[in-house]
């Protein structure tokens, strides 16, 4: 990576936009349990239940807009001429709709099903049942959100961490630091001598691990924080 930078984002960087962070605290995502909505074993219980909360959250989608936070992102790629990752937790598509292109979505997408019998995998914008058939097998009822929940790999990893070994700088925003492995991501790049920026509403649990903290709304910490960076930046190249 040239001048490389990896941004993570977690469920903060969407919250002014509308949409409800995870409450780490008490272990609910939209009143629900995370063993009931966000792990195999939950699916497997009750999937006319997984499948419903999933399709509220897509629901939503249409009554969302990305925030100042999503745009100064995707203006700060834009306009870089270094190597540059963004890398979200978020299921929600409010990062490329600002205009974010080098993207990776390691949690995976609200917008997004796959079939547990063929690995098929396709776009959805409406609702999924138990009842779906998969377009590419025939299958009926192997169908679910394409979402990785608690117990199963992320995406991607290895292009992250490559980009983590390379890079100089990270910044996490909007991440409560409970979640693995992306918790772990500061610790890489610190490992490498990357400077490390947490962006925050408040401190995550692994706030003593960053260089710096800048506390207060994304809305304002991102944007002031990567229009300044991109401005050094032109100056120093
Ligand atoms: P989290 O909900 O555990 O933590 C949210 C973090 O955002 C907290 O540290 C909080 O202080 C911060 N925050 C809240 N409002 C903020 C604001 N206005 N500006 C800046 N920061 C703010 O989120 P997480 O660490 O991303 O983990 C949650 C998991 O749940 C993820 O794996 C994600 O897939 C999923 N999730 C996704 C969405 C989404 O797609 N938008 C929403 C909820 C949960």
């Amino acid at each position: 990576m040239n001048g490389g930078i990896v941004v993570l984002t977690g469920a903060g960087v969407s919250a002014e936009s509308g949409v409800r962070t995870f409450r780490a605290a008490d272990g609910l995502w939209e009143e629900h349990r995370i063993e009931d909505v966000a792990t195999v074993e939950g699916f497997t219980r009750d999937p006319v239940l997984v499948h419903r909360f999933y399709n509220e959250r897509r629901q939503t989608l249409a009554t969302v807009q990305p925030n100042a936070a999503h745009q100064a992102l995707a203006n700060f790629e834009k306009n870089y001429t270094g190597d540059f990752l963004l890398v979200t937790q978020n299921i929600d598509d409010l990062h490329e709709r600002a205009g974010s292109k080098r993207l990776i979505h390691m949690h995976g997408e609200l917008l997004r099903m796959f079939c547990t019998q063929c690995m098929h995998n396709i776009n959805i914008t409406g609702d999924s049942s138990v009842e779906d058939t998969c377009v590419a097998c025939g299958k009926r009822g192997g169908m679910r959100p394409d979402i990785v929940w608690f117990g199963e790999m992320p995406y991607q990893m290895s292009a992250i961490e490559q980009a983590l070994m390379q890079c100089d700088l990270f910044v996490a925003i909007g991440t409560s630091g409970n979640v693995y492995p992306a918790a772990g991501f500061v610790q890489s790049a610190r490992a490498i001598g990357a400077r490390c920026v947490e962006l925050n509403l408040e401190q995550s649990t692994t706030h003593h691990l960053f260089d710096e903290g800048r506390y207060g709304p994304a809305t304002e910490e991102v944007e002031a924080f990567f229009s300044a960076l991109l401005k050094t930046s032109s100056l120093t190249q």
